[in-house]
């Protein structure tokens, strides 16, 4: 399949990482949006949340668990950090693979754009 992330993961591609294991990848975002801005992304590949099934309920579960340990790492947990997964479109999701956005290290406003 000629998905980017699916790329990043396997290897064929480079990127900064920082962390992976059998289930999960997270490297830095090539264009970052706060001054941390990493990506957790699931090895397997599911375009969306539109998805999931209920078997990927633990890995979704990971994916926090390590989004957490990472912005620990990072230290910006204390200062606090914002979660997002965007889906499709009105989302604005332009990689159609699952991934986590952790962005921290500044004041973050709400509502989103
Ligand atoms: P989204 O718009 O939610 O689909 O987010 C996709 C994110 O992937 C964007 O923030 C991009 O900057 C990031 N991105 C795209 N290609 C790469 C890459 N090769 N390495 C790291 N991040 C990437």
């Amino acid at each position: 399949m000629d998905c980017i992330f699916c790329k990043i993961a396997s290897g064929a591609i480079p990127a900064a990482k920082l962390y992976e294991d059998p289930e999960v990848v997270a490297f830095r975002d090539l264009h970052p949006q706060a001054p941390t801005h990493f990506l957790v992304i699931p090895r397997k590949h599911l375009s969306s949340l539109n998805d999931l099934t209920a078997d990927d309920e633990p890995l979704i579960g990971h994916i926090l668990h390590v989004a957490k340990t990472l912005a620990n790492q990072a230290g910006i947990a204390t200062s606090g950090f914002r979660t997002v997964f965007n889906t499709n479109a009105d989302g604005g999701q332009t990689v159609l693979h699952l991934h986590l956005h952790v962005l921290g290290g500044r004041q973050m406003s709400w509502p989103p754009g």
